[in-house]
């Protein structure tokens, strides 16, 4: 059986997207961390307003929860434009794009989720818009077949994606900017749960908030939930004040140990360690052996082991760090132990 999460950023409830919303940066200047990514949009917003035109079409890629959405949100506002959503399974056929591409005005942004999961007709479908504003697009069927060239207003897409690996080279090279989208350090994710605390109004006391980032996995989106949690926690059971301590128990309540780690990471790594004696092993057999989908590791649990040393990815399989064992408490047998290549480029 699947494990349940308090720090999936994929599947979100309606609550939780609302949550999310109500907390979402709208400008640059209130968007914390990604400096990098900031200037430029902010430069090629101002140089495309000047002479104005329409922004070049933007692919935001990384682990989600970390502002995708966000920041094309954002460049929808600052260029004053509207946005439209859709995502990449949501648009099956050339009928779908073809009802949203017709539906744009000049400037507007459309932005496309998962955009790595589009059929290739439906991509392909989608080259000469990205470049000639213009799609053929063909009714009827058979001997009745007709192409109809149909004109486009000027607009700009944003795609996002977890998997930058998935998008083909032609829809890449359709891109005039991408832009990979990092985890964020504690100082910025402190900040953004200072900034979301203060929207919700809440009272915290000195170093609560550092206390929550530290766990927060590098990721907004986890930050602002745990938050929610503390916020709940504190309700309930002290006064409604976040202190240290109700921090401590709430996340200790949730299973979220020092690192941030979650019950499914500690499963994926002990399945790693117990079950394939450290690795290397397969994604989809570990996926098998959790009873978890293998995209669910892939995206939300994978991208942060990695970025903390704890799982390595190699051409045979993933493999455990000495770090990870370290942390969890866990010893090889002696025949793994025996194998130096496992820990080669350990620590
Ligand atoms: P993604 O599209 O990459 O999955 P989102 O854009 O939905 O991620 O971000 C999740 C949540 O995290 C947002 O609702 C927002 O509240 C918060 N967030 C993301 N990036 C930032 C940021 N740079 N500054 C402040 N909050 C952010």
């Amino acid at each position: 059986m699947a494990i349940d999460r308090v720090i999936d950023s994929q599947q979100l409830n309606k609550g939780e997207e609302e949550f999310n919303v109500s907390l979402r940066p709208k400008t640059l200047d209130e968007c914390i961390g990604q400096l990098n990514i900031k200037e430029k949009i902010s430069i090629a917003i101002t140089a495309a307003k000047q002479r104005g035109e329409p922004l070049e079409h933007i692919l935001f890629y990384g682990p989600p929860g970390l502002g995708k959405t966000t920041l094309a949100n954002i460049v929808a506002i600052e260029m004053g434009s509207k946005l439209r959503s859709s995502s990449g399974p949501a648009l099956n056929k050339q009928g779908d794009v073809m009802g949203l591409l017709s539906n744009v005005n000049e400037g507007d942004v459309l932005f496309i989720d998962e955009i790595h999961r589009l059929s290739t007709p439906v991509e392909e479908f989608i080259y000469p818009a990205m470049e000639d504003f213009k799609v053929d697009f063909t009714v009827d069927s058979g001997l009745h077949a007709k192409t109809i060239n149909f004109p486009l207003k000027r607009f700009t897409l944003i795609g996002a994606t977890t998997r930058a690996g998935l998008i083909s080279a032609p829809l890449r090279g359709r891109f005039g900017m991408l832009y990979h989208v990092d985890f964020y350090s504690q100082g910025e994710l402190a900040e953004i749960l200072n900034r979301s605390a203060n929207l919700l109004k809440l009272e915290c006391e000195n170093g609560t908030l550092e206390l929550i980032a530290d766990r927060s996995r590098g990721t907004p989106r986890v930050a602002n939930r745990l938050l929610k949690r503390v916020r709940d926690y504190a309700q309930v059971k002290g006064s409604g004040v976040l202190s240290c301590d109700i921090v401590e128990k709430a996340l200790k309540m949730e299973q979220i140990d020092s690192l941030g780690l979650d019950e499914l990471d500690r499963s994926f790594l002990r399945a790693l360690a117990e079950v394939y004696d450290g690795g290397p092993a397969g994604i989809d057999a570990i996926a098998a052996t959790l009873g978890e989908e293998r995209d669910t590791l892939e995206d939300v649990v994978e991208p942060y082991l990695l970025q903390v040393g704890f799982v390595r990815r190699t051409k045979r399989g993933r493999e455990i760090t000495r770090h990870a064992c370290r942390h969890l408490g866990i010893t090889l047998s002696e025949k793994k132990k025996a194998q130096p290549e496992l820990f080669e480029q350990d620590d």
